[in-house]
């Protein structure tokens, strides 16, 4: 019954200085965020031990009853959060909800489209060595060349051509809201299943502040650790009608045993999404993005060959785009580590660098909302960012400026 400290100093040395990390700096990686205390503490609950096989009333373990509660909570809280018919909580990471959705719905050989990686998707939507470019027949959709933006256009044409039986309509990289009505009809036009990977904000759908993909998409999955600022795992939601079949994909189709106590804290995570504060904190989030769009596209900085991809954004991020700068994307970013924001380098479409380098990044606001960050507070880290991406600039001012803003808003105050 040893603690963390008494048992393994080395792990515990380590888990502190990341606490201390995440304290003392600003996090802006665009798909993370804070999960409440509350949150963790499920996580690290007694329920890491069961084992349960199956679904709430139907496992194939013995002591289920009190995991059975927290598992039908958690699905009737994220099903009443997104005015869904069914869930499925189970899957233990946001690529293992788009794997058992996918392998649900369609069969391998089939055609998907998908959001192109390097304008935007993820790695599941059809990347070459990840299991969907494996395992089916891949058509990537881009964004238009001049605006940035999801080629529907073109995704009606590809569709046609190329009959998919599944479209895949979501992102990790983009700033803008997507016509979910629009993928509807042309997957309908073609028989396809639409889903939709709100991964990235279902946080801002859950507080009314994005169009929900939910009424218009066959099923709709999503991570639980973005926006939406739960414990990392995934989720599927689908119709009833699907229900079965997505159930069956995930258990035993993906996954053994589900991680029970993952599960409680995404419960208690749906709780937190369901409330008043929550809906305050995603409208701070975007209005951040949005104030920090503004200042990255101020003359000052666009001299320096800084610019803002699609000329601003309506969700939780921003893409900076570097091809004019004398920094890359690695540079950039490593500039931004220094005095003290985390960011991460990104591909922006049509980028002249290779992955590991690129020519753009991409910050988001959700982790320093969740922390209280206040418009002023985002004025201020919009104007460090934009300061440290200019040629000349002074790293210890800029480091110490982001130290008052991290002591400003103390994060995990009680740990
Ligand atoms: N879907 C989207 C759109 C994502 O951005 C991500 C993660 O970045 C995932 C799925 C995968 O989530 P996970 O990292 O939990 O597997």
């Amino acid at each position: 019954n040893s603690s963390l400290h008494e048992l393994d100093p080395d792990v515990a040395a380590a888990v502190d200085a990341e606490l201390h990390r995440q304290q003392s700096t600003l996090e802006m990686i665009a798909s993370e965020n804070f999960a409440p205390v509350a949150v963790m503490e499920a996580q690290g609950s007694v329920l890491t031990n069961k084992y349960a096989e199956g679904y709430p009333g139907r496992r194939y373990y013995g002591g289920c009853e009190h995991v059975d509660v927290v598992e039908q909570i958690a699905i009737d809280r994220i099903k009443a959060l997104f005015g869904a018919e069914a869930a499925n909580v189970q899957p233990h990471s946001g690529a293992q909800a788009n794997a058992a959705a996918m392998f649900a719905l369609i069969k391998p050989g089939d055609t998907i489209l998908g959001l192109n990686l390097a304008h935007g998707g993820h790695l599941t939507h059809g990347m070459k060595i990840n299991f969907s470019g494996k395992l089916y027949n891949v058509v990537p959709y881009h964004v238009d060349e001049k605006s940035n933006l999801v080629d529907m256009d073109e995704v009606e044409r590809l569709a046609k051509e190329h009959r998919p039986k599944l479209i895949v309509a979501g992102w990790s990289a983009y700033p803008r809201q997507l016509d979910f009505a629009a993928f509807r009809r042309i997957a309908d036009e073609v028989g396809a299943y639409l889903m939709v990977d709100m991964a990235h904000f279902a946080g801002l759908v859950a507080a009314g502040l994005h169009p929900s993909p939910v009424p218009h998409a066959h099923v709709v999955t999503t991570t639980t650790h973005k926006t939406l600022g739960g414990p990392r795992g995934g989720v599927i939601l689908s119709t009833q009608e699907l229900a079965k079949k997505i159930n069956s994909a995930v258990f035993p189709g993906q996954q053994g045993g589900p991680l029970e106590h993952v599960i409680a804290a995404k419960a208690v995570s749906f709780k937190v999404a369901a409330s008043e504060e929550f809906k305050e904190r995603q409208q701070r989030t975007l209005d951040g993005a949005r104030i920090l769009a503004e200042r990255l596209m101020r003359s000052d900085v666009t001299e320096a060959g800084v610019s803002v991809l699609s000329g601003g954004t309506d969700v939780h991020l921003v893409l900076v785009d570097l091809r004019n700068s004398e920094l890359d994307g690695q540079q950039a970013e490593d500039r931004l580590h220094e005095v003290g924001i985390t960011v991460n380098r990104n591909a922006i479409p049509n980028d002249p660098r290779p992955p590991m380098v690129t020519s753009g990044l991409r910050i988001g606001t959700p982790a320093l909302a969740t922390r209280g960050f206040q418009d002023a507070d985002f004025r201020e880290v919009a104007d460090i960012i934009a300061e440290a991406l200019k040629p000349a600039y002074d790293a210890e001012s800029l480091k110490a400026r982001v130290t008052a803003l991290a002591d400003k808003h103390p994060l995990y105050p009680t740990l």
